[in-house]
């Protein structure tokens, strides 16, 4: 199988602008950001999307959910708040095949989404 986009972020052969990494999780600054701050959170594990992770995944789902509240307040976020997001699936957007957390804010965001 190739690699995804965010396989070739991971392995450094595309760049992008890391805000925050470890052995399970990487994040880095959107590169179309839809707020003043728009940064991806990925496990490193190439799981599609949240509707095909497995009961293996669990340890890095919640290891991944704890960063995305540390990587948001490591951003300023904490005290306006932010967003999630994962798209899966057409009917949500989803474009690249990685399972990904979409970390918004530094606006107002409105809901419900579009
Ligand atoms: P989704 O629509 O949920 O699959 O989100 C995919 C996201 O990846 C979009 O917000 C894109 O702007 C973003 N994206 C695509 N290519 C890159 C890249 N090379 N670096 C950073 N973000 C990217």
């Amino acid at each position: 199988m190739s690699k995804t986009l965010f396989e070739k972020i991971i392995a450094r052969e595309i760049p992008a602008q890391i805000v925050y990494e470890d052995d399970v999780v990487l994040a880095f600054r959107d590169i179309n950001p839809q707020a003043p701050t728009h940064v991806l959170l990925i496990p490193k594990k190439p799981i599609p999307r949240i509707a095909e992770a497995a009961g293996e995944d669990q340890a890095a789902l919640g290891h991944l959910l704890l960063k995305a509240g540390e990587v948001a307040e490591k951003l300023g976020l904490k005290q306006d708040g932010f967003r999630l997001v994962f798209n899966n699936g057409p009917d949500a957007g989803e474009a690249v095949p990685h399972l990904h957390c979409h970390i918004l804010g530094g606006r107002k965001l409105t809901w419900p989404p579009g």
